[in-house]
């Protein structure tokens, strides 16, 4: 008898699962588009010249690797607040955000997670309807009951508006509501300004908690017009998560490096969230590594290598919006008689496709193009090379 006879197989992770079906399939045609990475024209992961230079400098200078504070690296917060929030504004100035580096977007999200289950174990937890599949799971590990918010509309392939605005007036208060700051993962549709305001004053009206999760600073309009929407709701004086992720706009997924901010109501209170929210890291893992934070805080501090960051990440941005115009002629020049241009309405790595199950399985099984079964295409992992391909395949089924 042992432990762990009655421990029954967890189902595989979907996309690492068709991650491993596409590594095995011998078709030499084949195209991952279910992964949710940025590959450039040549189909490789970039590593940034940025991020080179960084590790020439910190490797040029090196350090021995002493524990950081369980916060992590000061340098590398300040920086962060500064992103999420402006270095001028007036939150940043009161010392009202309480920041901690968090092992990619992941984790801080989890850590908020497991912060907001002390605060309020009873609140219940609303994510977009569809949403990141892993936020339903890391929700309900930390304990909460997550239920859903109306968000995509097949039908009109746009935002149900008013379905999401009425689920969000139905929640009670004290409800914790995740929220995508920009690029929604996986439909690529996102908010108007207007449509946020509403979102806001119903968050605001209902008492609920936001919690925005900014996977994709960035990868949308820019730094700034992606980043607008947290100083919509900064502007009310709610309490606010933030959730950050470099892996990315950094190219640095491995790294793991993210963080959470948490918008407080004066200097002292952030203090005393800041004091929690370390517990929350010390009792899981102590304090986060060193590396990343540490190449990501030099190139965000440094003038020159945080003008050749934007540049690239600007660059990465726009070969995905390219990519969409040349999947919408593509499609056309194919055979495809539907319009398809809904595709540059949306934004981000990701555009769902419409396809159904059955043609995404077909195109994996005869044509070796790998999506997810919702039919969500990486649309940053379209280049030059395998569009025409892509394009022909997808007009096939
Ligand atoms: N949130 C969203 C919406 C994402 O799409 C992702 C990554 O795909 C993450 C969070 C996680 O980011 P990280 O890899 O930095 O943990």
């Amino acid at each position: 008898m042992s432990l762990f006879s009655a421990v029954e197989m967890a189902p595989r992770d979907p996309i690492l699962g068709l991650n491993e079906q596409f590594n095995a399939d011998p078709n030499p045609k084949k195209v991952n588009l279910g992964v949710g990475v940025y590959f450039d024209d040549n189909g490789k992961l970039p590593l940034l010249q940025c991020v080179q230079a960084a590790e020439k400098a910190l490797m040029d200078k090196p350090s021995a690797r002493g524990y950081l504070p369980i916060d992590g690296i000061a340098a590398y917060d300040s920086a962060v607040k500064a992103l999420v929030f402006g270095a001028d504004s007036a939150v940043v100035q009161e010392g009202r955000v309480a920041t901690v580096q968090a092992i990619g977007g992941t984790g801080g999200l989890k850590i908020g997670a497991d912060f907001l289950k002390k605060l309020n174990p009873q609140a219940r937890v609303l994510i977009s309807d569809p949403s990141w599949e892993n936020h339903r799971a890391l929700f309900t590990n930390a304990g909460f009951e997550v239920g859903s918010y109306r968000y995509y509309d097949a039908a009109t392939r746009s935002v149900n508006f008013d379905g999401m605005l009425a689920d969000l007036r139905a929640a009670a208060p004290g409800t914790i509501v995740v929220l995508h700051a920009c690029c929604h993962n996986p439909t690529g549709y996102d908010l108007t300004p207007a449509q946020w305001d509403q979102v806001i004053a119903a968050v605001q009206e209902r008492q609920l908690v936001p919690f925005l999760d900014m996977a994709y600073q960035g990868f949308g309009n820019g730094i700034q017009e992606d980043g607008a929407v947290i100083g919509k709701f900064v502007a009310t004086g709610m309490n606010l998560f933030v959730s950050t992720s470099f892996s990315k706009s950094f190219s640095l997924y491995g790294e793991r490096v993210g963080a959470l901010s948490v918008v407080a109501r004066d200097k002292e209170e952030a203090a005393r969230v800041l004091s929690q929210l370390k517990i929350v890291v010390r009792t899981n893992y102590s304090n986060p590594p060193t590396h990343g934070g540490a190449v990501v805080a030099k190139v965000l501090n440094d003038p020159e290598l945080r003008a050749q960051w934007e540049q690239e990440l600007g660059e990465m941005r726009v070969r995905i919006k390219a990519m969409r115009s040349k999947l919408v002629d593509g499609l056309k020049a194919a055979g495809v008689q539907q319009d398809m241009s809904f595709i540059t309405d949306q934004i981000g790595m990701f555009s769902y496709s419409g396809l159904s199950k059955a043609q995404m399985d077909r195109l994996k099984s005869e044509f070796g193009v790998y999506g997810t079964d919702t039919g969500r295409l990486c649309v940053a992992a379209l280049n030059s090379k395998n569009i025409d391909y892509v394009c022909a395949s997808i007009a096939q089924v």
